[in-house]
């Protein structure tokens, strides 16, 4: 149709096939936000609304700041897309420095994408091509991790251990294997931070190991703290022993940090937080506080090093997304960055996390809570599932909650609040005043 672009009709809600969403619930019973600002969303009649989950773990620095705001304006203006094929940019090479500076030890290239999907395809596929210019191409294993999330491409769902993301689509990647997750509610339950209990886990990688041979595994893949399946944060020196184990055989350990990167655990990233240095770092998200699409990949200069032989003129890695170093993008992200710095705010999560901690931790003795994880700015809240009827009570608290002034994000049966970097002790308190009314409700 051409002219203007239509507005849509309140009620017209069937088109958009919405993802991950209840999509018939959603239209008898919409939940829709049409402005925002710092903490709060407005709805398209005007009610003010808390966001609980900084848009979808993603806009770290809060709503429509207004520096990160002019900096898309500005690039819009000036050069609205550039082709990253061959040509290039200032604005991604400053953003690649800037994030190599960021991040730890000599992960000092960076891939750019669109997603945190894309990401995890990326650094899987860096993984494969790296073994192969060694001339170690038997090296094409993958290893992932039970209650993973590393987004939805083939890869990410092969290596994910989300039985419910996987079971419609077929036989995914061939020659993948599963650590076991580290989460055990016997030993862990309400725990504060990281689990005394679980470091010992990382010891199935020796058997994944024995079973295949070193000599056949490319990579192996963890969220330093797993988030979408529900806040699991790492048991205290699970991650050096997984850092261990990787090194003893020659492994590359990747960490998936879409969630962890820039500040959610008070930190650029993760890796920093437990001072252990995986090979590669997937990042997306919070790099341009959810702003304008963006991913990325943080890798380790000796795996760049291997890739880039023979004829200067030839093309180095076959891969690559139009939309890698996007303009808009990386002048969100650089301004984003400048933000995160300025306002200091990795540190003001640090200075907010035991105080979050303490306060969603309150919510235990509530009915239906059997358990409460919590770690950075991020809190998963496990609650009883109906009877016949699992994620029923997890999507009806949200339901209430959103009705109440509050975004809280429910994963099944877990809720979670993993609040902007900005949000102020009165707000996180709201937020979980209304997250407990919730669960009253829905017992
Ligand atoms: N990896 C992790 C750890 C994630 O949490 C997510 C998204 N929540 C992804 C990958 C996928 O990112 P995207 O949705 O941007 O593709």
């Amino acid at each position: 149709m051409d002219g203007p672009s239509p507005s849509p009709e309140p009620n017209d809600l069937g088109a958009w096939w919405m993802p991950f969403t209840a999509n018939r619930a959603f239209r008898a019973k919409p939940r829709l936000l049409a402005g925002a600002e710092g903490m709060h969303y407005t709805t398209p009649d005007g009610r003010r609304v808390l966001d609980g989950i900084a848009g979808l773990w993603c806009c770290n620095a809060g709503h429509n700041r207004a520096p990160i705001v002019a900096a898309i304006r500005a690039q819009a203006g000036a050069l609205d897309y550039a082709p990253p094929f061959q040509f290039g940019h200032p604005g991604a090479f400053a953003l690649a420095s800037r994030l190599a500076h960021l991040a730890p030890g000599d992960l000092d290239r960076v891939f750019l994408c669109g997603s945190g999907s894309e990401a995890v395809d990326t650094a899987l596929k860096i993984a494969l091509a790296y073994w192969q210019a060694r001339g170690e191409g038997r090296r094409t294993r993958l290893i992932g991790r039970e209650r993973g999330y590393h987004g939805v491409g083939f890869g990410g769902i092969s290596v994910g251990g989300l039985s419910a993301n996987r079971k419609a689509f077929g036989s995914l990647l061939p020659g993948v294997d599963h650590l076991p997750h580290t989460y055990d509610r016997e030993r862990q339950a309400f725990t504060l931070g990281e689990p005394d209990w679980g470091a010992e886990r990382a010891d199935e990688l020796e058997r994944i190991v024995a079973l295949h041979d070193a000599s056949t595994i490319a990579a192996v893949i963890v969220e330093p703290m797993a988030g979408s399946t529900g806040v699991l944060p790492p048991p205290k020196g699970y991650l050096e022993r997984l850092r261990a184990i990787c090194d003893r055989h020659g492994l590359l350990l990747v960490f998936d940090e879409v969630i962890t990167g820039f500040g959610r655990l008070g930190h650029a990233f993760a890796a920093e937080r437990y001072g252990v240095v995986p090979d590669m770092i997937c990042f997306a998200k919070g790099v341009t506080s959810g702003t304008v699409p963006m991913g990325g990949v943080l890798v380790r200069e000796p795996i760049h090093a291997a890739l880039m032989q023979g004829p200067t003129h030839v093309v180095e890695l076959f891969h690559g997304y139009t939309y890698s170093g996007h303009p808009l993008a990386c002048a969100a992200a650089l301004a984003t960055l400048d933000l995160y710095r300025d306002e200091d705010l990795f540190t003001r999560a640090r200075a907010l996390e035991v105080g979050f901690g303490q306060a969603v931790m309150s919510l235990k003795g509530l009915p239906n809570v059997l358990d409460i994880r919590t770690v950075g700015l991020a809190a998963g809240i496990d609650l009883a599932p109906k009877p016949g009827a699992p994620g029923l009570r997890g999507f009806e608290a949200m339901d209430r909650a959103f009705d109440a002034g509050l975004v809280l994000r429910a994963a099944g049966d877990t809720l979670a609040l993993t609040p902007p970097l900005i949000a102020s002790e009165d707000e996180i308190g709201r937020m979980v005043g209304i997250t407990g009314d919730a669960i009253r409700a829905v017992a």
